[in-house]
């Protein structure tokens, strides 16, 4: 945003009807100005304000979607340079690259390795987000066959059609242009071509050229003939030119809005090594890239890279948490234990995952505590006796169990006596410090 909220105040009505939801019109231009709404939520904008706003609230990154539907990815959007000034918004995609030489076989292994990578962490469904179909045979009838193999077996996953030849890249658009695939290639050689397949279809272009210069040259003149939805490759391919490449494009596109950078970019990072691969692949997942583009699936490369991209794609402001209140693990009864914890993310499902391997079915229940682990929320005072006890009266599950027994987490005992006391007719018991210790506990409490 190139305005600020003084300077876009300036621009509205001024008459503070609080129909965008805001109470006056000052308060709007300054989420406006912080890239958080959007101008349309004010009805009574003139045509000129819109005209001179829309062009400088338009975001100094281009955002749109790599492919339709559910598993669609969306990228650009960024606003910021490093994530504690704000947050990242649309997390990197990570991409298999699969080439048409393969045979059929091979190739529906491949994409079957693409659709079993999800995972479930910390409540999110993590996975390799699409696929790089490179065309490698020369054959363009081979490649239409292929992205029509693979478009039938994951037909939601995105496909990047990695093709430099305007003909087969033609034939293989047509076959699968209502995916929204993004068709990589365009250089300065077929940039004309390859602008006419992508206008025609509709689809993302990405776009190639060694170095920035050549690039911001490339993006202009395609952007010229009709193209905006770009991504962009600086040919980057190692770790320290990914860095340096990655970073300019970013600070270009934000600090000087510099619109021919302003672009998602793509890194192929195609190693053979796969540990080489992971760590390059873990640079440009910190350093900017929009699209990482990987050669082959290995499982402990998944974890890290997903884990990875998960850290640095959360909003540093907001602790993951989740629901408050009580989870049934397993099919607890009357008699089955219950155990209390605070509702940060990663506290409730290390707990709940450790009493799911006791085998023993149990109540968890998880209190609001803004998100907080459990030592920080005690130290905040968010997770107090006196607060325990109401959450424990008002939950309800005085009527589900027949006992009045609570195990409280072992890092809290120094809780237990002013919680027995809150807590008419309850016991207390102090549970283990560390999670992995609850297993063995609850056997025990249950044996
Ligand atoms: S809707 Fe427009 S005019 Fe009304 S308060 Fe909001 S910004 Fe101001």
């Amino acid at each position: 945003m190139a305005l600020s909220g003084v300077e876009i105040f300036k621009l509205l009505p001024k008459t503070n009807c609080k129909k965008c939801g805001f109470p006056t019109c000052l308060a709007f231009a300054m989420k406006l100005a912080q890239g958080q709404i959007d101008l349309s939520s004010c009805p009574d904008v003139s045509e000129e304000s819109k005209r001179v706003l829309g062009e400088a609230s338009a975001p100094l990154i281009k955002t749109f979607n790599l492919g339709t539907g559910a598993k669609a990815a969306k990228m650009g959007g960024e606003t910021v340079l490093f994530r504690h000034d704000k947050k990242f918004f649309n997390p990197c995609v990570f991409a298999l690259n699969i080439k048409d030489t393969l045979s059929d076989d091979e190739l529906t292994k491949k994409v079957d390795e693409v659709l079993n990578s999800e995972i479930d962490r910390v409540g999110q469904n993590l996975r390799i987000d699409a696929i790089s179909l490179e065309f490698a045979s020369n054959d363009s009838s081979r490649y239409e066959s292929v992205v029509k193999l693979i478009s039938q077996k994951s037909p939601e996953v995105p496909v990047i059609l990695n093709c430099k030849d305007p003909s087969a890249a033609d034939r293989a658009v047509k076959a699968i242009a209502d995916k929204k695939p993004l068709l990589y290639g365009a250089s300065e050689a077929n940039a004309e071509a390859m602008v006419n397949i992508a206008k025609t279809n509709k689809i993302p272009l990405g776009v190639y050229a060694e170095g920035l210069t050549a690039l911001s040259a490339l993006t202009e003149k395609i952007k010229g003939m009709g193209v905006e939805e770009l991504v962009i490759d600086s040919g980057a391919r190692k770790a320290k030119d990914i860095v340096e490449l990655n970073t300019q494009i970013r600070r270009a596109a934000l600090k000087k809005g510099f619109k021919p950078l302003g672009y998602p970019a793509i890194n192929f990072i195609l190693k053979n090594d796969p540990v080489l691969e992971a760590s390059i692949a873990a640079v440009a997942a910190v350093k900017y890239a929009s699209i990482i583009v990987l050669s082959s699936i290995e499982k402990w490369k998944n974890l890290a890279l997903f884990t990875l991209r998960q850290n640095v794609y959360t909003d540093p402001q907001v602790p993951m948490q989740v629901e408050q209140k009580i989870y049934k693990l397993g099919e607890p009864n009357a008699d089955s234990p219950l155990l209390i914890t605070t509702n940060f993310s990663l506290t409730y499902f290390i707990v709940s995952g450790e009493v799911e391997n006791s085998k023993i079915p149990s109540y968890l229940a998880v209190m609001d505590c803004e998100g907080l682990s459990v030592l920080t929320a005690w130290a905040a005072g968010k997770f107090t006796a006196g607060k325990i006890a109401q959450f424990i009266k008002e939950s309800g599950i005085e009527n589900q169990v027949k006992h009045r027994v609570l195990i409280i987490p072992g890092m809290v005992a120094i809780l237990s006596g002013a919680l027995e006391e809150k807590l008419e007719g309850w016991k207390i018991v102090v549970g283990p410090r560390e999670a992995n210790a609850l297993p063995t506990f609850l056997k025990s409490k249950t044996a």
